[in-house]
């Protein structure tokens, strides 16, 4: 596994795989890995000859100064889970090679990105986007792994890959949980054990509006309250949004199908945490 910080050694590696070749998966993250985000690679490594990673907390898209400075970060754990799941090039950049000095230029992700996540953190797709749309015109890879945990971002790069015209293909890696359901983040390390309890809602509220359009609801006010009510439950456990959406347009529906995401945003305590689920079958 090779380690590069600098966009001169990126592009050489590039280069010389490119004229091998060589079929190529990226993953883009911002570091304090977890088994999501190794799940990812491991999906790369499947599909492609090799693998490239990125790790880069990114300012751009922090709309909040406190969660940017406590943003979870331990880079030599990182490099030892990589290059266990075979990871063959590690790119953690400084921010001035991602950012030029007085680097103007930021994508508007038009309606798709107005809406949750855009509406509660303004400026935060913008910033997602582009340095999403640099790191793709550095590791030029023909696939790229993004996790379905965070769907309305997922939505944003597909989109975007198709509007731009990179030739990359998007593949969308399934969430993965721990064992009682809560959807791994790199945040999660921040709840207090009490916190953590309380989190654990989210997922439950989730699996049970699955559990009752499986027995036919199909009213999306109804599905919705069912995890807005489990929400309430928690004592420190802030709703920011539960929304019912078509999978594709991420428009608000007013009857579920199997075309269906419920989107949920939640702080719990002060931490911030998103999860959704397809209801299918
Ligand atoms: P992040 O480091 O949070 O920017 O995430 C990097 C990538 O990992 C994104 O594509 C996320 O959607 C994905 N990801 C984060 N958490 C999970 C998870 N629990 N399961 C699958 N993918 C995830």
């Amino acid at each position: 596994m090779k380690v590069l910080k600098e966009i001169g050694d990126l592009r050489k590696e590039v280069r010389s795989v490119r004229r091998k070749g060589l079929k190529t998966g990226f993953v883009p993250t911002m570091g304090f890995l977890h088994e999501g985000h190794l799940s990812l690679v491991k999906q790369a490594n499947a599909e492609c000859d090799l693998s490239f990673v990125s790790i880069f907390v990114n300012p751009l898209q922090f709309n909040n100064k406190s969660d940017l400075e406590n943003y979870p970060v331990d880079i030599p754990r990182d490099l030892k889970l990589l290059e266990e799941c075979k990871t063959d090039f590690v790119f953690i950049p400084h921010y001035s090679e991602v950012y030029s000095a007085g680097s103007q230029t930021r994508i508007d992700t038009g309606d798709l990105g107005k809406d949750y996540e855009g509406a509660f953190r303004p400026g935060h797709f913008a910033g997602v986007v582009t340095v999403v749309s640099i790191l793709f015109n550095l590791v030029q890879p023909d696939i790229a792994v993004f996790g379905e945990k965070d769907f309305q971002q997922l939505r944003i790069i597909e989109q975007m890959v198709d509007d731009l015209k990179f030739d990359i293909q998007i593949r969308r890696g399934k969430t993965v949980r721990e064992a009682d359901g809560l959807a791994k983040s790199s945040r999660n390390v921040r709840l207090s054990s009490s916190q953590r309890e309380q989190a654990l809602l989210i997922s439950q509220g989730l699996q049970e509006a699955l559990s009752l359009f499986r027995s036919g609801e199909k009213d999306a006010a109804k599905l919705q309250s069912v995890v807005t009510e489990k929400l309430a439950r928690g004592k420190e456990v802030n709703m920011e949004y539960v929304s019912l959406v078509e999978e594709e347009s991420l428009s608000p529906i007013a009857e579920a199908t199997e075309n269906t995401r419920i989107l949920v945003a939640a702080s719990v305590g002060p931490v911030r945490l998103l999860d959704n689920i397809r209801l299918e079958a």
